[in-house]
């Protein structure tokens, strides 16, 4: 019994990876992706924990892999409705704007990265969210109910929402935090981007 549980998480482990460092969706028509989420990632994270391995580590890893799995199952990913959640912390301190109930009534003063994800929601016609945790962000997908997310957000907040939110397909961006976590922090504008091109492949630009 013990030994066919191995071999099944071995299995298992063998075609993610794979189709990680692939590209190609080996994963079909058997939604490992579910297997991955749900069963795979909380025992590497208890057997990661037991050989030392860092959470930040592990969470990282599995935000890759998750992006890799993403992607590779592009075909069956319509994206239409893509929403794009960004958190609280992009906006920098000593603005006042209240962007988590509209992100609109940021005034792009470019004095912090939030006027550039506005002006690029409008270009690719997206709906754009600012949440200050995950209780928000779960209500906003609710209300929306998207085909795919792109999300902003830290490792351990993105590895929490991509398990929250399955099956809906997400694509993790991890910030940047030069002035410590969850204060100031930025993101790299160009790898957003290119999350968003991959879901809006076949979107013509606004
Ligand atoms: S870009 Fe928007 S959110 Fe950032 S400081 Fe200016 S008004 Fe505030």
């Amino acid at each position: 019994m013990i030994g066919a549980t191995l071999f099944l998480v071995g299995a298992g482990l063998l075609l993610i990876t794979a189709t990680s460092l692939t590209g190609y969706d080996l994963l079909y028509p058997h939604q490992k992706r579910s297997v991955t989420v749900t069963f795979l990632f909380p025992i590497a994270a208890t057997l990661s924990q037991l050989l030392g391995v860092s959470r930040s580590r592990l969470r990282t890893s599995f935000v890759k892999v998750n992006n890799s799995l993403t992607k590779a199952q592009r075909k069956r990913i319509g994206g239409e409705r893509l929403m794009v959640l960004l958190p609280h912390c992009l906006q920098i301190d000593i603005c006042n704007r209240k962007i988590t109930s509209d992100v609109n009534n940021c005034i792009r003063c470019g004095r912090c990265a939030v006027g550039k994800f506005v002006e690029l929601g409008e270009r690719y016609g997206l709906s754009m969210e600012v949440v200050n945790g995950g209780s928000l962000a779960r209500r906003r997908v609710a209300l929306f109910r998207p085909d795919a997310i792109v999300a902003v957000a830290c490792e351990r907040d993105l590895t929490l929402g991509i398990q929250d939110v399955y099956p809906i397909p997400v694509f993790g961006v991890i910030n940047d935090r030069p002035h410590g976590p969850c204060f100031n922090t930025s993101v790299d504008m160009a790898l957003f981007e290119e999350a968003i091109k991959f879901f809006r492949k076949d979107a013509a630009v606004v």
